[in-house]
């Protein structure tokens, strides 16, 4: 293998964040020049990194940054990511992400810079059930109805919108009780059930209203309740990040409206199948279930 003029291996370790969070910075020189990128002028110079990176690098959380001066493409774990005009991209972890993540920028020179990023795991509210699961298996019937209504969810969740509501920091769409947490499992006799896939909110009565968390594109608004959901709101905040709103009793937007961070999108119920009035919000990124808690913080 020819040498190359390009020193030898630099490598910049930094830590960013606080916390337990931690992350690497390499940058090295591309081991071969794509055709049609230029060799870098300045070889020695270091490579710009990451800046501005802030979020929960935690299962269930996310992260956001700004791509290092020059890139031409980044990737997370392998996968492109769209970069924002000034450079911003977001990212995040799903509830069983185990980590590293890893951003990797090709950088216009041809060199690229690499930053792994731990994900620090978290502890699952786990419930043993001392009873058997009770038999499963969806009645052709059922899954006649179902079929369709997975199909509009699916694709709901596939448009991408440009709309900038993934930059915000998102509000509660109401106060309540937490009633049900993020990740939570029960497990009955052994045989986990699929885990609680977003939070619930109750104020303890029907019909309480509730806002949008950020900014977004409305892509479902089930006007005829769904067999599981309910009323369903599904709201696009751009760059692969939605927003599910299930059981409502009433919604306000409708397909196609454009929604603001505090606008009133609808009204709290139990529509679908649930046991009683509540808000359930689930977050999703690309196929990535997410906390709602670490996008707002505390309810206070
Ligand atoms: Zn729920």
């Amino acid at each position: 293998m020819a040498t190359r003029a390009f020193p030898a291996l630099l490598l910049l370790a930094a830590l960013v964040g606080c916390g337990s969070a931690r992350s690497e910075t390499s940058v090295v020189p591309a081991s071969e020049t794509p055709a049609g990128v230029t060799k870098p002028a300045f070889p020695d110079r270091p490579a710009p990194g990451f800046t501005r990176l802030e979020g929960e690098r935690t299962q269930g959380g996310w992260l956001r940054g700004i791509a290092p001066a020059g890139t031409v493409e980044l990737r997370f774990d392998g996968r492109k990511l769209p970069l924002a005009p000034d450079g911003t991209f977001f990212a995040a972890f799903d509830r069983d992400a185990t980590g590293p993540g890893v951003l990797v920028a090709q950088l216009a020179d041809g060199r690229s810079v690499t930053e792994s990023l731990s994900v620090s795991p978290r502890e699952w509210r786990i419930e043993h059930v001392n009873v058997a699961r009770r038999p499963g298996g969806a009645t052709e019937a059922f899954m006649e109805r179902r079929r369709p209504e997975l199909a509009r969810i699916n694709a709901a969740r596939s448009i991408d919108h440009d709309v900038a509501g993934w930059r915000q920091q998102f509000i509660w769409p109401l106060k309540g009780r937490i009633s049900g947490r993020f990740g939570s499992q029960r497990i009955y006799k052994g045989e986990p059930a699929s885990y609680h896939s977003g939070i619930d909110i109750a104020t303890g009565t029907s019909g309480t209203p509730f806002v949008a968390p950020a900014d977004g594109v409305v892509t479902l608004a089930a006007q005829t309740p769904f067999s599981l959901e309910g009323h369903l709101l599904i709201i696009d905040h751009g760059n692969g990040l939605n927003s599910a709103f299930l059981h409502c009793s009433k919604l306000a937007v409708r397909e196609g409206d454009v929604v603001r961070q505090g606008q009133y999108i609808g009204n709290i119920g139990a529509t679908g199948r649930t046991t009683g009035p509540h808000l359930h919000w689930g977050l999703k990124w690309r196929d990535a279930r997410l906390d709602p808690l670490l996008f707002t913080g505390p309810m206070n």
